[in-house]
């Protein structure tokens, strides 16, 4: 089936209901979905995007003191416009120095001292620095509390910073959750039979099909996992096209991952663009959890 997903990262307490509805009232006008990919106690993030200055307080927000976020969501939700997915339980980075393997919190505060040194900072994401245990009870917290606020079942589990390691991946299944997004060109998962059939057709896919993204969706048995692609300022839109172009031919789900906060001047119009595109080419507005089941 030609499905289109439209996955929108990070909504959160800080997201403001204006910001959003700037962007997407005339999708939701024209009846197209949206998957939320929603963090329910956000810490702050500055100069988000910028690598160079990006920093983080480590205080949380609870999405639910955000009550007129909370209402329009849910509006959206009754007209049956809106999917919330997982984004992480903060979304807090944490980052260690390419010379060791000490970890330290993304503040401004940790990341000042090593910045002024010019170390080479690397950043990891909420999923790929913490363990199984800890993981694991913040994924059931977050999602039995954004399950509560806005009365639904999530389905669908979005890495935060994209990043999500073999502990994180446990950790989500094992709170029934399907994974948007392919991280890691590595097995890395549980192995099973049906996990490694899965792996085995995504690399004679590549043999044949060097510049296409693994379209199809990844069964891995614990869970499944759909490849998102990413629409940011960055962003190839010959390649971009070109992918679009061969789920069109082959009739497959096309998962366009976004932030809302990067929708402005040319890659906004480059995303309607990209939307009509894939409406006037029959394909149809979906959730993810309507696409993997
Ligand atoms: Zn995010």
């Amino acid at each position: 089936m030609r499905n289109f997903i439209i996955r929108d990262d990070d909504l959160s307490f800080w997201s403001s209901v204006d910001e959003i509805d700037a962007i997407y009232k005339e999708l939701f006008d024209k009846r197209v979905k949206i998957s939320f990919a929603t963090i329910a106690f956000s810490v702050k993030m500055h100069n988000g995007g910028d690598f160079n200055n990006f920093y983080q307080d480590d205080i949380n927000k609870p999405i639910s003191k955000n009550r007129e976020l909370i209402s329009y969501i849910k509006e959206k939700i009754d007209e049956n416009l809106v999917e919330i997915m997982l984004h992480g339980y903060n979304h807090l980075y944490a980052f260690k120095t390419k010379d060791s393997d000490k970890i330290y919190l993304a503040t401004k505060k940790n990341l000042d001292p090593f910045r002024k040194e010019q170390k080479e900072i690397i950043f990891l994401g909420e999923y790929n620095y913490q363990n199984f245990d800890t993981l694991f009870k913040k994924t059931k917290e977050a999602k039995e509390y954004l399950e509560d606020i806005f009365c639904i079942k999530i389905k669908n589990f979005v890495p935060p910073s994209n990043q999500i390691n073999k502990n994180g991946i446990r950790a989500i299944y094992k709170n029934g959750l399907n994974l948007s997004g392919m991280i890691d060109k590595r097995y890395n998962r549980e192995v099973n039979f049906r996990g490694l059939y899965s792996y085995f057709k995504r690399i004679l896919f590549k043999v044949f099909y060097k510049n296409i993204t693994y379209p199809y969706v990844m069964d891995y048995k614990t869970h499944k996992e759909l490849c998102g692609y990413a629409l940011t300022p960055s962003t190839d839109f010959k390649k971009y096209y070109n992918q679009l172009n061969f789920c069109k031919e082959h009739n497959l789900a096309f998962q366009l991952a976004t932030h809302y906060w990067e929708l402005n001047g040319e890659l906004r119009d480059r995303f309607y663009q990209i939307v009509e595109y894939a409406l006037d080419n029959k394909f149809e507005s979906k959730f993810l959890k309507e696409v993997l089941r």
